[in-house]
């Protein structure tokens, strides 16, 4: 009978599982070589979990010379938009989360274990269900909304577990011979499992991340197929990840609680259930308690932000790492130049309670990466950045590199490199005063010393200061100055006896340094003056003398 009713219900399904278990057979890749996915559905938007779960699945596969792949979960065609597909790989890409197989545009996919996009894999899941139905392990049901409406209400009023199971199942046990003419009436059907679990059994497994989990078994006859023959996220993932062979899904935790289902699913199917290791979400503190990383309240939680704003994908990953494995800090710390490939990521040691997301950290995470590029790869990296995201920036990188990479040179390749970039929407602004063009000539000069005083270390200034100047000769210049016109020569004196002077050094140059860049804070000063020439530095001074002057 059985048989006679899946043939009824598929009769166009031709290949059987067997057919599919040859086609894509088992990897052949080293013991402990872990495959893993990232499986989203193309809803337009990448969130920032997203790019942290596929970073854990990247990290999995790679510490272990597994595979990566990205597999499109595309059956509910009412949340699709357009673009999807290219959104997320190109989200991923971005981000240095490149899949080694799988979808890779709207089109083109990679690999041997596809289609990687369920919408392509229909007559696969029926040819599955198809053989369910002949074990009689799947029917045919003909609920309609009310009905399943009344269910609901009923349960509900009692109670009772929601779904449809034991008398709420009402055509479980239904007649070929009925099941037969309703389906030749044209009538709409959904295909449910017939599932054989017990209320008072319970099953146990060992999430990779969560531990030991003790669950009751599933007694719900899940749908299957939908009413238009495509399947339901439950049974697709279970094809999916058996026939391409993954042996870790890891995804986000509020999975867990359909667990029960899909190894369920996997074991009357015939297939090993892969490891399941569930992501507790990243979360956010707020008024001195925590909630999870929100599309609608963060805009940080879209990861096109990131792109945007320009954080580089290096000190992203170094982030993503910070999160995913609380060891990573110290051994970044004791590892200064490793590269980041060198760490052991560990799925098991993932955080049970859940990421706290930190904007402040990652723009020090990133700082920091930022600062041990060379001038060439910040260069580079900005300029690519400024194309997408900063037309004038761009221009400005553009039209003359060399003078761009010295700007960059400063305080770069030393000991102690600066860290004033965290990301590549800082330059404008850390680069302005060495482009007239995006300068706004204001000058911030320090109120502790008077127009005229200022003006006369100005003046005495430009007097002294040579375009041949070397740097060891330039402070003690600045020095020799301040002592000729009553500052002392170190603060630390003036400190001792501050009525004898009118200020120190550190306020001389100060001054240099606000005529010159308009800041009381940049880099190092002489650096910068080399930089800008000789005469840019002379024509900065006499426009802040006359500023001075004209007691602005
Ligand atoms: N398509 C599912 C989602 O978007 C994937 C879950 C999984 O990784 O298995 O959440």
């Amino acid at each position: 009978m059985s048989r006679e009713l899946a043939d009824l219900l598929f009769p166009n399904i031709t290949k059987k599982p067997e057919d599919y278990e040859k086609m894509y057979p088992p990897r052949s890749l080293a013991d402990g070589a872990v495959v893993t996915r990232f499986a989203p559905s193309p809803t337009g938007f990448l969130h920032f979990g997203g790019l942290f779960a596929a970073f854990a699945e990247k990290m999995a596969a790679k510490s272990t010379g597994g595979v990566f792949y990205l597999r499109i979960e595309d059956t509910d065609k009412k949340r699709e938009i357009e673009n999807g597909v290219s959104i997320i790989a190109g989200g991923l890409r971005a981000f240095g989360i490149e899949a080694d197989e799988g979808m890779m545009s709207e089109t083109e996919e990679k690999g041997a274990y596809g289609p990687y996009i369920q919408s392509k894999r229909t007559e696969i899941y029926q040819s599955y269900v198809k053989t369910l139905v002949e074990q009689g392990l799947a029917y045919p049901c003909f609920m309609t909304e009310e009905e399943l409406g009344e269910v609901r209400e009923k349960q509900e009023a009692d109670k009772l577990l929601p779904g449809v199971y034991g008398e709420f199942a009402k055509y479980r046990d239904m007649a070929f011979d009925e099941a037969k003419k309703r389906i030749e009436n044209g009538d709409e059907y959904v295909v449910r499992l017939k599932s054989p679990g017990q209320t008072d059994k319970r099953i146990k497994f060992k999430d990779v991340i969560k531990g030991e989990i003790e669950m009751p078994e599933n007694i719900l006859d899940v749908v299957l197929l939908k009413k238009d023959g495509t399947p339901t996220y439950h049974f697709a993932h279970v094809v999916d990840d058996h026939l391409m062979r993954t042996t870790h899904v890891i995804r986000g935790d509020e999975w867990i609680s359909s667990v029960p289902i899909h190894l369920q699913l996997f074991w009357l199917c015939g297939m090993k259930p892969p490891k399941y290791a569930h992501i507790s979400p990243i979360m956010k503190e707020e008024n001195g308690g925590k909630r999870k990383l929100s599309k609608r309240k963060d805009p940080e939680a879209a990861v096109s932000y990131y792109e945007e704003a320009g954080y580089p994908s290096g000190a992203v990953w170094e982030y993503l790492m910070t999160l995913a494995n609380s060891n990573y800090e110290d051994w970044r710390l004791a590892n200064q130049n490793e590269p980041i490939d060198s760490f052991k990521f560990m799925l098991s040691k993932m955080s049970k309670a859940g990421s706290l997301f930190d904007i402040v950290k990652l723009g020090d995470v990133s700082k920091n990466y930022i600062s041990k590029l060379t001038a060439d790869e910040v260069y580079s990296m900005v300029s690519e950045w400024a194309e997408r995201f900063n037309g004038k920036l761009f221009e400005l990188l553009k039209n003359n590199p060399e003078y761009a990479k010295k700007i960059f040179s400063i305080e770069r390749g030393n000991a102690k490199p600066r860290k004033d970039i965290a990301k590549w929407s800082d330059v404008q602004d850390y680069v302005s005063y060495f482009y007239d063009d995006i300068w706004n000539r204001e000058r911030d000069f320090a109120d502790n010393l008077s127009d005229g005083d200022m003006i006369e270390i100005l003046k005495e200034y430009k007097n002294i200061y040579s375009a041949e100047i070397a740097e060891e000769d330039w402070f003690p210049q600045v020095r020799d100055l301040s002592e000729r016109l009553g500052y002392a020569k170190a603060p630390k004196l003036y400190k001792k006896e501050p009525d004898l002077y009118k200020g120190h050094v550190g306020d001389v140059s100060g001054v240099i340094r606000a005529a010159v860049t308009g800041r009381r804070n940049t880099p190092d000063l002489y650096s910068i003056m080399n930089v800008l020439g000789y005469d840019k530095v002379i024509k900065r001074i006499d426009e802040s003398i006359t500023i001075l002057k004209e007691g602005k």
